[in-house]
């Protein structure tokens, strides 16, 4: 084990079901007091880790330690591990005493006693009175509703239920607590209340917290350490700061805060360029590389254009503006790309302004080299997916688990929310052998021009761009040749897509 203070150590621990593997060599060290926050979408895997360190699934392979020992295979109850669930299953005929007391009524715990020939043996007892009084005192304190221990749990508020459920988890002083979306039934405000409440209590009770959300705020509020995860595997791992300031990829960027992606590439030593503009950056690449970046909106320096404007400065339009209580949200047109800016000055729509990043917040990533990245793509009125100025089919229904579409073309979800997804910004991804290139112009979904191939191993990497600069790489057995006129056919299955923000944004009533 790394290290001494480690409390729980996952190595190597997958979890298929059927042939379905939905966590994938998860290897993560927990520190003793530690918050730890599994963050990322829905079905990402985050609550089958949850469960298998609580006991409740066994990993198909690798292993669990706490304190160093084995546990992979060790039941629930046996676990110093407690569960705090999204939905408080608390018992609605007891008040908020009992239920806290219910599971020490229940316990009993080993005394030792000197039998008849004066030997010393080992007996269970159950709690005394007085015991099970200064436990549930204690653990009503932490949550603070000492006041509240007579209330009929039916008469409480959602938080203060969620908080019952907390002291009921944490008076059998378990050495972890795991909580699974617990605030995920909470109103917003109630939410963000419970989330500095929590904070607190993990600070007094000084135990380990495992947290699972899907919501980047709330993990970058609570935690010490974020792991974000994605289809199962784990995509970083670090504090709060590491993941906002240097994502690892566009993903973790895309998923943590608002940020600005687009596709570059390396023009010299320490120049990257995109927006068509050429920016100085610290993070050596090299040259002519294709790469990400990341910048986010409050680091976007923005000043309006008087007079004539300098040709070699980044000039962009005002498109949008939203005032966000300590600051303004621009939205700036480059070109046909968008950027978002935060400042705390007040600039007209439709003003002209110059942009500029300083380098050390340019953060570049290195291309996902099997597949292609869209991070500026979005849907339309009809669900289609516009990257660029072309259209592609798309299937809208894996932004959310158990969703359909209507004939109306909203987005309904499994709960009957419904959500409108016109103008929704996307990033999108599509495979490198997951569409095809024919012959002619307008024999697809948009048309390109080959400008290079390369022919790696056994096969060719034929790079498509389209007349608004869109790159596609596809990798074929065929050999095309550069300056071959083409067209691009995806089938709508192929395209993976991932909402900007979080799907709350597009419910309508
Ligand atoms: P959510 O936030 O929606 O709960 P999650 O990240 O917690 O998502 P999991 O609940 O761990 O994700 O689910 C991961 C995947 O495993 C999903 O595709 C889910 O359908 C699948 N899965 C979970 N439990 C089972 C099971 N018992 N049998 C089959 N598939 C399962």
């Amino acid at each position: 084990m790394a290290n001494k203070n480690c409390i729980i150590s996952l190595q190597g621990v997958n979890k298929t079901f059927g042939n379905n593997t939905v966590v994938d060599n998860f290897n993560l060290d927990i520190t003793k007091g530690e918050f730890v926050t599994f963050l990322g979408p829905s079905g990402c895997g985050k609550t089958t880790t949850l469960r298998m360190i609580a006991g409740f699934e066994t990993p198909t392979s690798g292993q669990i330690l706490l304190n160093g020992e084995d546990i992979t295979r060790i039941p629930p109850h046996k676990r110093p591990i407690n569960t705090v669930f999204q939905r408080y299953a608390l018992f609605p005929y007891l008040d908020v005493y009992d239920n806290v007391a219910f599971g020490l009524k229940l316990k009993k715990i080993p005394y030792e006693v000197t039998d008849k020939k004066g030997e010393k043996v080992t007996k269970m007892r159950h709690l005394t009175r007085q015991e099970i009084d200064d436990k549930v005192m204690h653990a009503l304190k932490i949550i603070d509703l000492e006041d509240l221990e007579n209330r009929d749990i039916s008469t409480l508020s959602g938080g203060q239920q969620q908080r019952v459920a907390i002291a009921r988890a944490i008076v059998n002083e378990p050495e972890i607590l795991l909580l699974d979306e617990p605030l995920g039934a909470l109103d917003l405000k109630m939410r963000k209340e419970m989330q500095l409440e929590l904070k607190e209590m993990h600070k007094k009770i000084g135990i380990t917290f495992i947290y699972v959300t899907h919501d980047q705020e709330e993990a970058l509020t609570m935690s010490d350490t974020i792991v974000v995860m994605k289809d199962g595997v784990i995509q970083q791992i670090g504090t709060p700061t590491d993941i906002y300031n240097e994502p690892v990829n566009a993903f973790v960027a895309n998923f943590i805060g608002e940020s600005n992606i687009y596709n570059a590439t390396m023009t010299g030593k320490l120049k990257v360029k995109f927006l068509n503009h050429v920016f100085d950056c610290v993070d050596d690449f090299q040259v002519n590389e294709k790469v990400e970046v990341v910048v986010r909106p409050e680091d976007v320096m923005m000043t309006v254009i008087s007079g004539e404007a300098d040709a070699n400065k980044l000039k962009g339009k005002i498109v949008t503006k939203i005032f966000k209580g300590i600051h303004y949200e621009y939205v700036i047109a480059v070109g046909k790309s968008e950027v978002i800016a935060q400042s705390t000055k007040d600039y007209p729509v439709d003003s002209l302004v110059y942009l500029d990043v300083e380098p050390e917040n340019i953060q570049i990533m290195k291309k996902d080299t099997t597949t292609n990245i869209y991070p500026e793509a979005y849907l339309d009125k009809n669900n289609k997916l516009i990257i660029s100025d072309a259209e592609f089919d798309v299937d809208v229904t894996q932004l959310l688990k158990g969703s359909h579409v209507d004939d109306q073309l909203y987005l309904i979800g499994p709960d009957g929310k419904k959500y409108d997804l016109d103008d929704a910004d996307v990033v999108a991804t599509l495979g490198f052998t997951d569409f095809e290139i024919v012959d002619g112009h307008d024999n697809g979904n948009v048309n390109g021009v080959v400008v290079d191939t390369i022919y790696i191993g056994d096969h060719y990497q034929v790079l498509v761009r389209t007349p608004e600069e869109e790159d596609f790489i596809f990798e074929t057995q065929d050999m095309w040749n550069e300056g071959d006129l083409v067209s691009i056919k995806v089938s709508p299955e192929k395209f993976v897509i991932t909402l900007k923000g979080d799907i709350s944004k597009y419910e309508v009533e």
